[in-house]
């Protein structure tokens, strides 16, 4: 089959694009990526109480918006498609066909109701709970009356006692005993396959030579094995990394904050940002260096060198990365990158002069943590968002301010020319005035400029505001 390298993202669209399963997506990727081999994508949607297609959607968004390009998948039909499992439903039955010619399956009439009781049994008597093959056991007439009754079989493969073993390229020799798991089901009684039985046919026919998956999956992997013997496949090379914990070391979800690629993305974190950052997590590349772009975490990239330990999901070093991004991404480029949010901030970036909005992002951009902060930034140069802080009031309430405003305001009336050289020229003018200097001279027009005791360099937001805007806003404390 294939000589080249083809690994799978393989994600069940029952719920938002986790980080940890964006970061499987980006180790398969960036394998495929180093190898000169092919990502391909699958999607396991044939639990359909879970599935929703609106998940697929943003599956296949977040997916495109990461950057993780698919060689093979939906909207990029190759040579083993169909990609969707829900779409191959022919291809299970043909192979459950052949386990049962080959007496390795039998139908499981138990209901959720008895399993549950041997469950509990299994329990309480302190023995390890799996199914004990009471179906195994039935005879033809049996199986007859139980149809008759119109009960719907699962089939389950019949676990055979025996050892198995395989080599993970991460976490080393594995082995598992057949005696501690029961037959487990193969398709159910809906006719559906479960997800470890389509995925060992999928990956089989689909020529994936190594499955690259979370270590939450190392169970699973046994019952696949097992699979893959029965079939007399060849098995995958297998590599299973640690998962993303949070802070308390337990496995990254929802009650520890933002968990999906969406919200990082209503956030405002740049893609080059997450990726850069969860293929940093787990696994260090050459030197300690922090900051890859694409291309270099390509060419580092090894699986071999993925931890063996949990990786803390740290947002503050997602942000402190972030904002990297963003001061190194061209304004132009940012600028578009910034229109959603803009938009939801209540700014019409339409009606303004480019070059003008240009030069405010330029100004603003280093102080950006995600493109989400946006508006809190730009606010002070906009009439009808900028407001005067606490603070700033405070400030403009000191007695030495209103002499610092009115001088500075002063000059600016006669003033003519380039603004930075007025800026200039005014504070010069204002500190020989007023005999005022350092923080008391700078605080007061600061806030009465921008309505903020911090910001951007006042000579640039006063050559953004202009003179005309500058003096409306110092009248009102000059007086
Ligand atoms: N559909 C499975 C999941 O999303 C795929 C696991 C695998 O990679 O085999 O967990």
């Amino acid at each position: 089959m294939a000589d080249k390298p083809r690994v799978r993202f393989a994600p069940s669209p029952t719920g938002e694009l986790h980080v940890g399963n964006a970061r499987t997506a980006l180790f398969n990727w960036m394998f495929a990526r180093h190898q000169g081999g092919d990502f391909v994508l699958r999607i396991e949607d044939t639990d359909e109480s879970r599935s929703a297609l609106s998940y697929q959607v943003n599956l296949l968004n977040d997916l495109t918006w990461l950057g993780l390009d698919w060689d093979e998948g939906p909207q990029k039909e190759g040579a083993y498609g169909p990609y969707k499992q829900s779409e191959r439903l022919d291809i299970y039955t043909r192979h459950l066909q052949q386990l049962e010619a080959a007496d390795l399956v039998y139908p499981c009439y138990c209901t959720e109701e008895e399993l549950e009781e041997e469950r509990q049994a299994l329990i309480l008597s302190k023995r390890m709970p799996r199914y004990m093959g009471k179906c195994r056991k039935l005879t033809r007439q049996e199986r007859q009356q139980k149809e008759a009754a119109g009960r719907k079989p699962s089939f389950r493969f019949k676990v055979p006692d025996e050892t198995f073993q395989f080599d993970d390229l991460i976490r080393g020799a594995m082995k598992f005993e057949g005696t501690a798991i029961g037959d487990f089901i193969i398709v159910r009684s809906n006719g559906m396959p479960a997800y470890n039985f389509a995925v060992v046919i999928d990956d089989h026919l689909m020529g994936i030579t190594h499955v690259i998956r979370g270590e939450d999956h190392l169970s699973n992997t046994a019952l696949q094995i097992m699979l893959y013997n029965a079939f007399g496949f060849p098995p995958p090379t297998f590599a299973h990394h640690c998962l993303i914990l949070g802070r308390d070391r337990s496995k990254l979800s929802k009650r520890h904050g933002s968990v999906s690629v969406g919200e990082f993305r209503k956030q405002g974190i740049l893609p080059e940002a997450l990726m850069n950052y969860l293929g940093l997590l787990g696994s260090s590349f050459t030197e300690g260096r922090e900051v890859l772009s694409r291309e270099e975490m390509i060419t580092a990239f090894s699986l071999e060198r993925a931890s063996k330990s949990g990786a803390i999901f740290d947002e503050e070093k997602l942000h402190w990365l972030n904002a990297i991004y963003i001061r190194n991404c061209p304004t132009e480029d940012l600028v578009s990158r910034l229109q959603p949010f803009l938009e939801r901030a209540g700014y019409k970036t339409d009606t303004l002069d480019p070059v003008w909005f240009h030069q405010v992002i330029d100004l603003i951009k280093n102080d950006l943590t995600t493109l989400a902060e946006v508006g809190s930034h730009i606010d002070i140069f906009f009439d009808d968002k900028f407001a005067i802080t606490a603070e700033a009031g405070q400030i403009l309430e000191k007695a030495s301010s209103c002499p610092v405003v009115k001088a500075f305001a002063e000059y600016l009336k006669t003033a003519a020319g380039n603004p930075q050289e007025i800026y200039l020229a005014a504070i010069k003018y204002t500190k020989e005035k007023t005999g005022v200097k350092g923080k008391d001279l700078f605080m007061p027009i600061r806030a009465a400029l921008t309505g903020r005791v911090h910001g951007p360099e006042l000579d640039k937001v006063f050559a953004i505001l202009g003179k005309n805007a500058a003096l409306n806003r110092l009248k009102p404390f000059a007086d």
